[in-house]
């Protein structure tokens, strides 16, 4: 049957600090959830199932499921199945880290975010086990899992129970095993956002002087994703006034050059003149925060 339905609504589940919601799409106050004030207890699988299982009877009854859906990119016309199994989950209920970032929303607040514990995951993994989908994809979305205590273990349960596939950003301030075996292993899809080409820029953007060692790190995961066929990703955030500009782009490319990064996040510059795009894997979802008046441009 064809109607407007999402992926993320039908089969993903998104631990958040303090909710359990469907997608991050937008804020996480107007995301679709399916709990609030959500600190890590255990809850109904059956309301989970409910839950989406409401949202999807509403939306073949062509309502919009919630109202963060209204013109979401993700809400699109096909024909779906009633499979409502999880099988795309994010962890993202720590903030903790390691690099400070003038761009991040922790920034506001260092100690507050860094200090901040979140909940305990495992023990809830272990009870929802029957409902996930093993052959699916797990994101960390947080802080950087090298504060994360519950990484190695998440990854492990993960992997024992059948998972390929996961999605693991990182500052790659600290050299982490447990990432260096999912690239050897072959299932790993791992970002570091480095912004910058060189210790100058970096220490301006990230306000840690760990560029030499970030470097270091990268040299040895792209040489664990190069052995096991992992996806290891260079990306570089274009920000206003201070690394938007040909050289320090430049920059950064030889830089990615030297360390031998074949997956960039900014795909393609010209010769002659400059760049000509930059990739931003969530611009879609960026759009519609302006569209909902969740963003604004600043001036
Ligand atoms: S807001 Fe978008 S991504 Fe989230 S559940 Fe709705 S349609 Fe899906
Ligand atoms: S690495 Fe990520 S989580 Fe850490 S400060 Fe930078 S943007 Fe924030």
């Amino acid at each position: 049957m064809s109607y407007k339905f999402c992926h993320r609504l039908k089969n993903a589940l998104f631990f958040s600090n303090s909710d359990i919601i469907h997608c991050c799409s937008g804020e996480e106050q107007t995301s679709p959830k399916f709990m609030d004030n959500y600190y890590g207890e255990f809850f109904d699988k059956n309301l989970l199932y409910e839950s989406k299982k409401s949202a999807q009877l509403r939306a073949k009854n062509g309502e919009v499921p919630f109202k963060a859906c209204e013109n979401c990119h993700s809400f699109t016309e096909e024909e779906w199945d009633d499979d409502l199994s999880i099988k795309d989950i994010s962890i993202s209920h720590w903030t903790a880290c390691n690099c400070n970032c003038f761009y991040c929303y922790t920034a506001k607040d260092k100690n507050y975010f860094n200090t901040r514990k979140p909940y305990k995951l495992m023990p809830v993994l272990e009870e929802i086990k029957d409902i996930i989908d093993f052959n699916g994809v797990v994101r960390f979305i947080g802080g950087d899992v090298a504060m994360l205590e519950e990484f190695e273990q998440i990854v492990d349960f993960f992997y024992d129970n059948g998972m390929r596939d996961f999605y693991v950003p990182t500052s790659g301030i600290k050299f982490l095993p447990t990432i260096e075996k999912i690239l050897l292993g072959g299932y790993g899809h791992v970002i570091v956002s480095v912004d910058s080409g060189n210790a100058e820029m970096y220490r301006k953007i990230k306000q840690v002087d760990c560029f030499d060692k970030v470097a270091e790190n990268i040299l040895r995961y792209i040489s664990a994703a190069n052995e096991g066929g992992s996806l290891f990703e260079l990306k570089y955030i274009l920000i206003p006034n201070l690394n938007d500009n040909v050289e320090q782009v430049r920059s950064w490319l030889d830089f990615a050059e030297k360390i031998g990064a074949k997956n960039l996040a900014l795909k393609n510059h010209c010769d002659d003149n400059g760049l000509h795009y930059g990739q931003f894997m969530y611009l879609s979802q960026l759009l519609h925060g302006l569209e909902n008046g969740r963003y604004k441009l600043a001036e």
